[in-house]
């Protein structure tokens, strides 16, 4: 079978797909040169990488690096982007051949994959990548035979030394001009009676339902079968209405019977690849692969690993909180110095304030926590490279898994602690969607960056430091307390809607310790560079957005004319600095309490009161809403505290100590500062953390449930405490 279009005449499509990490990447590079497109795969923000070269006679070929996945199954958002990029779903073009690229460090896990691909009948061309790297771990893959079995044109290659590549591009060339896609393996295992049975129903309603061509009756096959395995009720998966129904049906008489359509499936493709491996892959007794073996004993061992485990967290711990402090002073110094220019430049008025109370102030206190972010990613993605981080999964996910969520849910819950942010980024590596979910909705409870200067604010505001418990002041406890706290609840949140929201089990853990490697610093490098990309990204258009819209409201309308007596105050005290600039102070509380927020603060002060809180600290809490820190700021304007706030503004605290209620009672009291602390720790108060949500989930109910459960879970909370602590005669 040839081509109707004459090869000159058109341009071919590749996808470059494989398991993560196998150097799909870097074979693309290899390939393309230096000029790698990239953009967005539509209505996601996931890159998409594409590039071209040009062959001897297929001539030129668009490539595309589609992200790496383990399987096709569309159980997380990677696979669903590489299934649709491999059969040209979603406005994607479909490509006319695959390379799958091969780590031939572990042949037997990458198969899988590479299977999946086969059932499909996409023309490939196999690549088995590492080859130095699995020389040295004495593994030795026989290429006749795996020819012989897969009935496909394999290269062997060591992409990152530019090996093979000319080799790649002449089979590529080969495959683009005739197709033998009906050559290839297809099908290389057996459906059982049942399954065959189910999918034949399921195939006749894709032939003339599917909006794009699956030509031969491998792939209708293949389709109905990942059908079957990735749609389920509530998934966004773009299928026809009687196509959804039809597999709903078949699903649920799958369920009925008592089948398990995973093990009708997983187990077949890898009892036949247990079947291959001991002609296509050859073991030699190496160094490598005994000091390969001698570590992981140790690094997995429950004991020593665990051991070895904790002091890596705590290194990261360290590194979050203190060695990254250099870097966020330089950053909040650099926003100073940019205030003091705009204060040089932009005459006194309205743009000027906007300028730095609003714009400056509120971007520069999120863009603050730029360097805890990178620090993380550095950290995760150094663990990543090594091959530790799947160690690290492995040795923690039987105590997950007691907790209801899998090993993988780890390191994005770990990262909470830093921001919500990346963290529900890093949730994408969890295949199945409800362990994927579970763990989106409990990572804002783990106690980010953010909330740190407002317990630092409360905590120094109503716990003196002198007091101590042992050689530990109180506030130290306190914090490590709510960070305790923060992890429980998290924990909680998990099992609670592991048991009624998204009931299920979490999925097992089915991970092969990819062989210990030095990570590439390119690659670490390009990691950090993204991720301060999106992250300035979000800081430069949500935030910024917000941030001005909340200056407004805390500052318009403006309070009207100064009334006589003021006048007469006004003259009276020229000359006394400190007199005017008091004045000044309690002007600018006045016109708060006229502000939009203000007024929003007064309106809502019966709902907050049961807390503890008043109409102050009520405009705190919707200042917020936006990002948590802005809390501090908003309380050094309504204490009326000029000049620099920060939460060790001894001003700042004063001033709150020494604020009444109406019937004169400290407002500030430890039960209100208790409940002010709970209430942090649990609601949500980050429209950031909302907007990724909704962009990783892709559902608003999703979006909305969390924050209406947080956000309530927090209000029953601090009415608990202060309720509670008022009938202990705690107020
Ligand atoms: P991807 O996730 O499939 O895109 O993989 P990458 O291209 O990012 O490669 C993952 C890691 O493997 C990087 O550190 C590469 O430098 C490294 N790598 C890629 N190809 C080879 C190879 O042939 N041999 C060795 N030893 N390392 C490689
Ligand atoms: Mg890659």
């Amino acid at each position: 079978m040839s081509r109707a279009v004459p090869p000159e005449t058109r341009t071919f499509t590749v996808a470059v797909t494989g398991n993560p990490n196998s150097g799909k990447t870097t074979l693309f590079n290899a390939l393309t040169g230096i000029h790698a497109k990239i953009g967005n795969y539509p209505g996601i923000t996931v890159d998409r990488r594409t590039g071209t070269l040009t062959l001897p006679n297929a001539g030129r070929v668009h490539l595309v690096d589609v992200p790496g996945t383990y399987s096709l199954t569309a159980r997380s958002l990677d696979e669903e982007i590489a299934i649709n990029a491999l059969l040209g779903r979603k406005g994607l073009m479909r490509p006319d051949a695959a390379l799958v690229v091969l780590d031939a460090t572990s042949l037997e896990r990458n198969l899988y994959f590479f299977m999946q691909v086969l059932e499909f009948d996409i023309p490939v061309v196999a690549v088995l990548n590492m080859q130095d790297a699995a020389h040295e771990e004495g593994i030795d893959i026989d290429l006749a035979t795996f020819r012989e079995i897969f009935k496909v044109p394999v290269v062997s290659t060591v992409a990152r030394k530019g090996q093979g590549i000319a080799e790649v591009k002449e089979a590529l060339n080969r495959v683009l001009i005739a197709p033998p896609s009906h050559q290839q393996a297809g099908w290389l295992w057996n459906p059982g009676p049942e399954l065959q049975k189910d999918l034949q129903d399921l195939e006749s309603a894709i032939q003339d339902e599917v909006h794009f061509p699956l030509e031969t009756r491998n792939s209708r096959r293949a389709f109905a079968l990942w059908l079957l395995a990735s749609l389920h009720a509530e998934s966004e998966l773009v299928v026809r209405p009687r196509l959804r129904e039809l597999t709903l049906a078949v699903q649920a008489r799958i369920k009925s019977a008592g089948r398990d359509l995973d093990t009708e499936t997983i187990a077949q493709r890898y009892t036949f690849i247990d079947g291959i491996t001991p002609q296509l892959i050859k073991r030699v007794d190496s160094d490598k692969a005994n000091l390969t073996d001698r570590i992981d004993a140790v690094l997995t061992h429950p004991f020593w690993g665990s051991l070895i485990f904790l002091l890596i967290m705590a290194i990261i711990f360290q590194a979050l909180f203190s060695w990254s402090e250099p870097a966020m002073t330089f950053i909040e110094n650099f926003f100073a110095l940019l205030t003091v220019g705009v204060q040089n430049i932009v005459p006194a008025g309205f743009f000027r304030d906007l300028l730095n109370e609003g714009i400056i102030a509120g971007v520069g206190a999120v863009i603050v926590f730029l360097p805890q972010i990178l620090f993380l990613f550095l950290f995760i993605s150094i663990l990543e490279g090594t091959g530790y981080l799947a160690r690290a999964a492995f040795l923690i996910d039987r105590l997950m898994r007691k907790m209801g969520l899998n090993g993988q849910a780890f390191v994005p819950m770990l990262s909470g602690f830093a921001c919500a942010i990346p963290a529900i980024m890093a949730t994408r590596t969890i295949e199945n969607r409800r362990d994927r979910m579970l763990t989106i909705m409990a990572v804002p409870l783990m106690s980010c960056s953010a909330r740190l200067p407002v317990f630092t604010l409360i905590i120094a505001l109503l716990f003196p430091a002198k007091d101590k418990f042992g050689f530990l002041s109180i506030g130290t406890l306190m914090m490590l307390g709510l960070y305790l706290l923060s992890t429980l609840l998290a924990l909680t949140a998990v099992s609670l809607l592991g048991k009624t929201v998204l009931k299920g089990r979490p999925q097992p853990l089915l991970l092969e310790l990819p062989a210990y490697r030095l990570p590439d610093p390119k690659s670490v490098f390009m990691t950090l560079w993204e991720r301060t990309r999106l992250f300035l990204t979000m800081a430069g258009t949500i935030i910024l957005v917000i941030t001005i819209l909340l200056w407004l409201m805390l500052n318009f309308p403006r309070s009207g004319q100064l009334t006589q007596n003021e006048d007469v105050l006004r003259t009276a005290a020229r000359g006394d600095q400190e007199l005017l600039t008091r004045l000044d102070s309690r002007d600018q509380a006045e016109s708060l309490q006229q502000s939009y927020a203000g007024r929003i603060g007064t309106f809502l002060e019966p709902a907050l009161e049961p807390l503890g809180f008043d109409w102050k600290i009520g405009v705190g809490l919707i200042g917020s809403f936006a990002a948590r820190e802005v809390f501090i700021s908003t309380m050094g304007i309504v204490y009326g505290i000029s000049g620099e706030v920060d939460e060790e503004s001894a001003g700042l605290r004063q001033a709150m100590r020494r604020d009444r209620r109406p019937d004169g009672r400290p407002l500030w009291t430890p039960l209100v500062g208790a409940s002010l602390m709970v209430f942090f720790l649990i609601a949500m108060q980050c429209m950031s953390t909302l907007a990724v949500t909704r962009r990783e989930t892709k559902s608003w109910r999703w979006t909305v449930f969390m924050l209406v459960y947080l956000t309530s879970a927090a209000y029953l909370s601090s009415l608990l405490v202060y309720q509670g602590g008022t009938l202990l005669g705690l107020a």
